[in-house]
C-alpha cells in the first residue's frame, strides 16, 4: 500500500499506506532532484530513502493485528513486541522504533554483545516494561551485561540459547546480586521448508532440546531460581510462507510453555519469534519463497487462537505475547536509489543495423560456413543461423590463437554471433509471445545496463541466496519500457549482477529474465528503485572492492508545497572511510603521498598543483561514480 506509480509517471510513496488522503504523497522524484540540487560538490548516487513514517506504520499495524486478534479470542494476555535489531541496527532508525513504541511497551532484541549494549544505550528512554531480549550464544561478559541492564531498570529477559549458558547466568546473578528473568529458546520439532527455514526443527543450529529444557528445569529447582524462569522462546526461520506452519509451531511451543508453568516456573510470557513474512513478488502466495499467503491479521489471530487452546486444555495462565518481527516491520520503509550509468546492448548497436556478412579477411576454408550461414539467414532459419554462427566463431577464435587470423576478422565475427544470438532469441519470443504484448517487450531483444552501486553492499542477498526485490525505474513511467535488460554493478565480479527479476516474461518460466525499463536518453540520468530493502540489506552487505555505506535522508511528509521535508542527510562513506575500515591510516597515506609529490615536482608549476590536488581531494569522495556529464548514455547511440 505504501507504492504507485502517479500522475506525472513518477514512482511515489504514500508513507501512511492506502487508505490515507490521497493528497498525502511523496514524489521519489522531487526528493532525488533535491539532493541532486544540494550536492553540488559530490556524487549524488546511490542514496537510500528513508521513510520513518512507515516503520511506523507497520509497528501499529502490527500491534492493532494483535489487539484486534485478542479482542476476538477473549484473550487475556496483552501483547508486546521487539525489534530484532539485527534486521537493520541504523542509529536513528532504533531510535524511532523506541520512541514510536513507547506508548505500546514495544520493546529490542539483541544477539551478540555490540547489539546489546546498542540496545542498552537506546532502551534507556523505553518504556521501563517494554522488554529487552537477550538472545544469541552467550559467554560471561554477555551475561554480565545483561544483568547489569536489569540493574539501572531495564525489563531485561536472559534467554538461554545453550544449557551451558545457564551455569554462567546463575553463578554471575548471585555474584552480583541480581535476580534474573530467564527464558529459554525450545528447538521444536515443526520445521519450515523454505529457504529461510533451516533454523527451525530439532537439528536446527539454535536452542535446546525438549530434554535439555527440563534438565534446565530440575537445575534452576535445585537453587532455588525456578521462579526465574518466566518466557519461553522459540524461532521457526525467517519469512515463514504459510499460516499451517505458524499454527503447528506456536502449538508445539505452547504446550512446551504450559508444561513448564506445570512444572513450577514462573511462565507468563510467549516470545514467537520472527518469521512474519513480506509479500516480495506480489503473489500472495504459500508456495513461493518470496510471498507469503496470509496477511498480519491472519497471522495474529493464528498465534493467539493456538495459544489460546493450548492454555485453555492445560488450565495455565495466559501469557503475555512477544513477536520478534524484524522483515515485515523495516522491509518497506526504505528505498534503494541508483542511476544508470551506460548501458550494453547484446548484439551492440549491429542489431539495428541487420545481418552484414561481407567480413574482409576470412580465410578460405571457412567460407563454407559463411555460406551455410547466409543460407539460413535468407531462409529466416535462426535456430540453425546460431548453430553456423557458434561454428564459425568457434573457428575463428581457435585460429586466432594460432596466430592466423587478424583482431579485426575476429572482431566482426564475435559481432556477427551476437546479432544472430538476438535475432535467435527473438524468434523464439514471437514464438511464445502473448496476445497484446509488445514486440520489443516480450522478445529475446536485451541489454545490460550499467547501475552505479554495488550489490555486494547494497542488495547481498540478491547474490548470495538468489532473493528476489522489486526494481522499479522511478519515472518516465507513463511511457512503456521497450528495453529488456539485466543489471550489472559496479564491482570487478561476475557476481556482480542482476538476472533473476519479479514478473513473467512470458517464456514460460515464474520470475522474468529481463526487467522492462526504457531506453536511456542521452545526457539525461536515468533513476531506479530497489524496493523493500530495508530489512537485513544493509547490515549483511560487504565491502568488496571497497565500495562503502550509500548516502542516507530521512523523509518525512510535510506541509510545504512537495509535501516533504528532509529530516536527515547522512552522509554516505568516502575513500578514506572504506580505507581506516581496513586498517589503512589516511593521514599517514596523506603525508606520504604528499612527501612523493614533493620530490618528483618543482614547487608553483602546474603539474604539482593538480597532482596535489588529485591525490589529496580524493580521500574525502564518494567510493561510487560520477555519471559522465552530459553524455551519461552517448555511447549507447554511438
Ligand atoms: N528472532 C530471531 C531469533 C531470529 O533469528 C530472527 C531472524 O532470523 C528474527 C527474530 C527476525 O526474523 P524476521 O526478520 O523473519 O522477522
Amino acid at each position: 500500500p505504501f507504492f504507485k506509480i502517479n500522475a506525472r509517471g513518477h514512482m511515489a510513496v504514500r508513507p501512511h499506506g492506502a487508505k490515507t488522503d490521497p493528497n498525502d504523497e511523496i514524489d521519489l522524484m522531487d526528493a532525488i532532484h533535491k539532493v541532486v540540487a544540494s550536492q553540488v560538490d559530490t556524487t549524488s548516487m546511490p542514496l537510500i530513502i528513508r521513510f520513518p513514517d512507515i516503520v511506523k506504520n507497520r509497528m501499529d499495524t502490527l500491534q492493532v493485528a494483535f489487539d484486534t486478534g485478542i479482542m476476538r479470542q477473549r484473550y487475556r494476555g496483552r501483547f508486546q513486541g521487539v525489534f530484532p535489531v539485527k534486521c537493520n541496527p541504523d542509529r536513528y532508525l532504533i531510535q524511532e522504533i523506541v520512541s514510536h513504541g513507547a506508548q505500546t511497551n514495544f520493546g529490542l532484541e539483541a544477539g551478540s554483545k555490540p547489539e546489546l549494549l546498542m540496545v542498552i544505550d537506546a532502551m534507556c528512554s523505553a518504556s521501563t516494561d517494554a522488554f529487552l531480549i537477550c538472545n544469541g550464544y552467550k559467554d560471561v561478559e554477555y551475561v554480565k551485561m545483561a544483568l547489569v541492564a536489569r540493574r539501572i531498570g531495564l525489563n531485561t529477559v536472559i534467554v538461554l540459547e545453550q544449557v551451558e549458558e545457564l551455569d554462567i547466568v546463575i553463578q554471575l546473578s548471585k555474584q552480583l546480586k541480581i535476580r534474573p528473568v530467564i527464558g529459554v529458546r525450545a528447538k521444536l520439532s515443526t520445521k519450515h521448508a523454505g529457504h529461510w527455514g533451516e533454523t527451525s526443527g530439532e537439528k536446527g543450529k539454535f536452542g535446546l532440546s525438549v530434554s535439555e529444557i527440563v534438565q534446565v528445569v530440575k537445575r534452576l529447582r535445585r537453587v532455588d531460581m525456578l521462579d526465574c524462569l518466566q518466557l519461553l522462546h522459540f524461532h521457526i526461520g525467517s519469512q515463514i510462507p504459510s499460516l499451517a506452519i505458524v499454527r503447528e509451531g506456536v502449538s508445539e511451543a505452547a504446550h512446551i510453555f504450559c508444561e513448564l508453568a506445570l512444572m513450577g516456573a514462573n511462565m507468563n510470557v510467549i516470545d514467537i519469534g520472527g518469521g512474519l513474512g513480506v509479500d516480495y513478488d506480489g503473489t500472495h502466495s504459500s508456495s513461493s519463497d518470496m510471498s507469503i499467503g496470509y496477511n498480519m491479521e491472519e497471522y495474529a489471530e493464528t498465534v493467539v487462537e493456538a495459544i489460546k487452546d493450548a492454555t485453555i486444555q492445560k488450565n495455565v495462565k495466559q501469557p503475555t505475547l512477544c513477536c520478534e518481527s524484524g522483515r515485515a516491520l523495516v522491509s518497506h520503509h526504505s528505498v534503494l536509489v541508483f542511476d544508470v550509468l551506460s548501458a550494453h546492448k547484446n548484439g551492440g548497436n549491429h542489431c539495428d543495423r541487420g545481418v552484414s556478412l561481407n567480413i574482409d579477411g576470412l580465410p578460405e576454408a571457412l567460407m563454407h560456413l559463411r555460406g551455410d550461414l547466409e543460407r539460413s539467414v535468407d531462409e529466416g532459419d535462426y535456430e540453425s543461423a546460431l548453430m553456423c554462427a557458434q561454428k564459425l566463431k568457434h573457428e575463428c577464435t581457435r585460429l586466432f590463437k594460432q596466430g592466423l587470423l587478424t583482431l579485426e576478422v575476429r572482431a566482426d565475427i564475435d559481432e556477427l554471433f551476437e546479432v544472430i544470438s538476438v535475432l535467435a532469441e527473438n524468434k523464439k519470443a514471437e514464438e511464445v509471445m502473448d496476445q497484446g504484448v509488445s514486440r520489443k517487450a516480450s522478445s529475446g531483444y536485451s541489454a545490460t545496463y550499467h547501475i552505479n552501486l554495488s550489490i555486494f553492499k547494497s542488495i547481498p542477498d540478491s547474490w548470495a541466496i538468489g532473493q528476489l526485490f522489486p526494481f522499479v525505474p522511478l519515472h518516465r513511467l507513463e511511457c512503456e519500457p521497450t528495453e529488456r535488460v539485466i543489471l550489472s554493478d559496479l564491482t570487478c565480479d561476475s557476481d556482480g549482477k542482476v538476472t533473476t527479476f519479479i514478473g513473467n516474461d512470458k517464456l514460460g518460466s515464474e520470475t522474468a529474465k529481463h526487467l522492462p525499463v526504457h531506453e536511456l536518453e542521452c545526457g539525461k540520468p536515468y533513476y531506479m528503485g530497489m524496493f523493500l530493502g530495508g530489512a537485513y540489506q544493509e547490515v549483511l552487505g560487504s565491502m568488496h572492492n571497497l565500495f562503502g555505506n550509500p548516502h542516507v535522508i530521512h523523509v518525512v511528509p510535510s506541509k510545504s508545497a512537495v509535501g516533504f521535508r528532509i529530516s536527515k542527510f547522512l552522509p554516505g562513506q568516502n575513500l578514506a572511510s572504506v580505507l581506516m575500515a581496513m586498517h589503512h591510516e589516511p593521514q599517514l597515506m596523506f603525508d606520504n603521498l604528499k612527501e612523493r609529490v614533493d620530490d618528483y615536482l618543482m614547487d608553483g608549476t602546474f603539474e604539482k598543483k593538480v597532482t596535489e590536488e588529485t591525490l589529496l581531494t580524493s580521500f574525502s569522495s564518494y567510493t561510487y561514480l560520477d555519471p559522465p556529464v552530459n553524455t551519461q548514455s552517448c555511447a549507447f547511440n554511438l
